[in-house]
């Protein structure tokens, strides 16, 4: 690779970054791909990890293995943190916290949004978010968790508290989650306790507007809440979660009316999104405009206003309402490619045209919804739908293999084959149950560590 060709510089491995990177793999530049978990994480089935149907191996993939053949891409594990927007460098932290620098020509933000807690950080000690795959292990060891202490416990007040299961936030994820702990709950585990009854768990899903999956047409939406009710879920439209405890949560009605309370040792956070710091950085060192959320106004090339060597692509781009989906993310990433191969060439660059190719929500075994211009499928054919879509997109071979494998399979038992969750260690710095955080094991942890 000679020194003087284009440097491009990815940050971000997911949906837009590796698409990017991998349709540059044979132009004439020389790309880095820059991520902080240093593999692509397909994050539409991340609840499945979740909730123990697959393992992490089958819904990710290490981003050195996905770019090897391309010899002109470098990956690379580090966050970015800082822009000198002028020397046109890039800084990025190593997980030892020490930091390095990378040059580029033209830079590709794609680094995507993380959980939002609506400026209420605290609660996420109580209610772990799903946005990466530490996220999914989490919640898997405290559901799985939950009913094992459950277990353990006499019948009464305590015992009803890890029994219930609540989850702010009424879309797609929230739907999945709420789904799946109940099937969990009346399948998987069903027989499998002596002291408890695992059906008897209470899934209770909040969300601010009138009907969950409301970005779906009104009559697919209102199929997925009855078809929740039949599956045993509590619905709460219309308010939010204004406090999480370690015991519970509030929630206020939307409309005034007083708080209620209820009693859950699990809650789980899936109500809204924010974009990453370093995003705002970029913004903020490049005088860009951000919406609330942080997402950046573009030209119609996707370009930062001033700034064409500046592309943003995915879940980032603050535009004519694109959606944050991964097919959005997906075009953006291919566009930024054809934008730098067009600059190359010495042509203008075009304007990013979304093509919406429709939406996709599963809700429990055989049933999901499915919307495609004027296609709107629930049910079993929603679900078919929906199962061609999530594998067309997996990324690998062999994950595709063996999701199809774990799926059918799942289908014909009831049982779950990645349940396996981890305590971490009593001496690590890491506090893997945050109900214990504040409770005696707590103290017994600092004396091992001293
Ligand atoms: C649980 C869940 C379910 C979803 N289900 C669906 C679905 O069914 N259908 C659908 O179309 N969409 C779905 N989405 C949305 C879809 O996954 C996103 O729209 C898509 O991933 C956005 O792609 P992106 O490239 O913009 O960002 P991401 O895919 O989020 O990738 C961002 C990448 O940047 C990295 N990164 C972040 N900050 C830094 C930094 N400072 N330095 C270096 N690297 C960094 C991250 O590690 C990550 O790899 C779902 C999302 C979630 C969370």
């Amino acid at each position: 690779m000679s020194n003087d060709r284009t440097k491009v510089l990815v940050i971000g491995g997911g949906f837009g970054g590796l698409f990017c990177a991998r349709s540059l793999g044979h132009a004439d530049v020389d790309v880095t791909l820059l991520d902080r978990a240093a593999c692509h994480v397909f994050q539409p089935l991340l609840y499945q990890c979740a909730t123990g149907t697959l393992s992490v191996g089958q819904i990710s993939r290490s981003l050195r293995e996905e770019l090897a053949e391309h010899r002109n891409v470098t990956t690379l594990l580090g966050e970015a943190v800082d822009l000198d927007a002028e020397a046109r460098r890039v800084i990025a932290r190593r997980p030892d916290d020490t930091t390095f620098t990378l040059e580029y020509d033209v830079l590709v933000l794609a680094a995507g949004m993380r959980q939002s807690y609506f400026g209420h950080e605290e609660f996420s000690k109580w209610a772990p978010g799903m946005k990466t795959l530490d996220d999914a292990l989490s919640i898997r060891r405290r559901l799985y968790a939950a009913f094992e202490i459950a277990e353990t416990l006499p019948a009464g007040p305590e015992r009803d508290g890890w029994l219930t299961f609540a989850i702010a936030g009424g879309g797609p994820t929230g739907v999945e989650l709420a789904g799946q702990i109940r099937e969990m709950a009346t399948r998987a585990l069903a027989n499998e306790f002596h002291s408890i009854e695992p059906e008897d768990a209470r899934v209770l899903l909040f969300d601010g507007g009138q009907c969950v999956l409301s970005g779906f047409a009104p009559g697919l939406s209102a199929k997925a809440a009855k078809i929740l009710e039949r599956l045993g879920v509590d619905l709460h439209m219309g308010v939010h979660v204004t406090d999480v405890r370690r015991e519970g949560i509030t929630v206020t009605p939307k409309g005034g009316g007083s708080d209620e309370e209820y009693a859950a040792r699990t809650v789980l956070w899936t109500a809204g999104v924010e974009a990453v710091p370093f995003a705002r950085r970029v913004a903020e060192v490049l005088g860009a405009t951000s919406d609330h959320s942080g997402r950046i106004a573009v030209e119609a090339d996707l370009s930062v206003p001033g700034h064409r060597e500046v592309i943003v692509i995915g879940d980032l781009v603050g535009r004519d309402d694109l959606p944050g989906v991964a097919e959005n993310a997906m075009q953006g990433g291919l566009h930024a490619a054809g934008c730098i191969r067009h600059d190359l060439a010495g042509k203008p660059r075009k304007d990013f045209r979304y093509r919406d190719l429709g939406s996709a929500a599963y809700i429990s075994r055989g049933h999901a919804l499915l919307e495609v211009g004027p296609v709107k499928l629930a049910g079993f054919l929603g679900w078919l739908g929906w199962g061609f879509i999530h594998i067309a997109f997996l990324t690998g071979v062999q994950n595709r293999i063996s999701t199809v494998a774990t799926w059918l399979s799942s289908i014909a038992r009831a049982r779950r084959t990645d349940r396996t969750f981890m305590l971490g260690s009593p001496a690590s710095h890491e506090q893997p149950y945050t109900w214990s955080a504040c409770g005696p094991v707590s103290t017994e942890r600092k004396q091992l560590r001293t």
